[in-house]
């Protein structure tokens, strides 16, 4: 396994770090974007301590390329906002559009040089779908007809019979936001893209633990670990 890091945007005031991660077998590329809004610091947590396991050796990917990019909105983090403007909606809503920040652009650019199979982008929302199915906490977000539904299901099967407190259960959840990344990707590659979302109203570690449960549960589902 070797792993690489890069700035993303970096010649920007954006600039952020992101890693490539090799595995000695050829095998698919899985994308992993985490912090488009600067406030979900669960989903952010995940995602760096994620990347830590893999450079201290506590976590092996076998097959394939896995690409992290942490921390996208690094100015909202700092500030603990959504972000202003809202990244998630500054993607192409067209094949041929072009995105709206330099963040997006930059990563789309990545998004076009790799061509992620998979493609997962982790957030947090209020509320906990079990509770009330307008609510997003404890979902994942997947587009109608998406050829991941089945993948996306068998994950949430498999996580819900961990968690014992049936109030934190995931559930799936069938939207189309476009400006968004995973519209983006899933438009203009065909990847299957997911949106993770944990419950903001969750003990912190707890969320943190969620997310790294499911990009691991990912992971293994594509076949990147075993
Ligand atoms: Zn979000």
């Amino acid at each position: 396994m070797i792993i690489e890091n890069y700035t993303l945007a970096s010649s920007t005031s954006h600039a952020t770090p992101y890693y490539v991660i090799r595995g000695e077998l050829p095998g698919p590329v899985f994308m992993v974007v985490s912090g488009i809004h600067g406030n979900e610091t669960a989903s952010i947590r995940a995602a760096q301590n994620i990347v830590n396991r893999l450079r201290q050796g506590e976590q092996y990917i076998h097959r394939g390329t896995l690409i992290i990019v942490p921390l996208m909105n690094q100015k909202a983090y700092r500030k603990r906002i959504r972000g202003v403007p809202d990244l998630n909606r500054t993607f192409p809503r067209t094949r041929n559009a072009a995105a709206k920040h330099p963040v997006s652009v930059a990563l789309l650019q990545l998004v076009r040089r790799y061509r992620p199979t998979w493609y997962l982008d982790l957030h947090e929302a209020n509320g906990l779908s079990q509770r009330n199915p307008k609510r997003l906490g404890q979902t994942i977000i997947i587009k109608p007809g998406s050829r991941g539904t089945t993948t996306a299901r068998r994950i949430i099967n498999g996580i819900n019979g961990s968690i014992t407190n049936s109030a934190h259960h995931f559930n799936i959840r069938f939207r189309e936001r476009p400006g968004s990344s995973r519209a983006a990707v899933s438009r203009i590659l065909g990847a299957k893209a997911f949106t993770v979302e944990t419950c903001w109203s969750l003990d912190r570690e707890l969320r943190i633990r969620y997310q790294i449960d499911i990009v691991n549960r990912f992971l293994r589902s594509a076949g990147l670990t075993w």
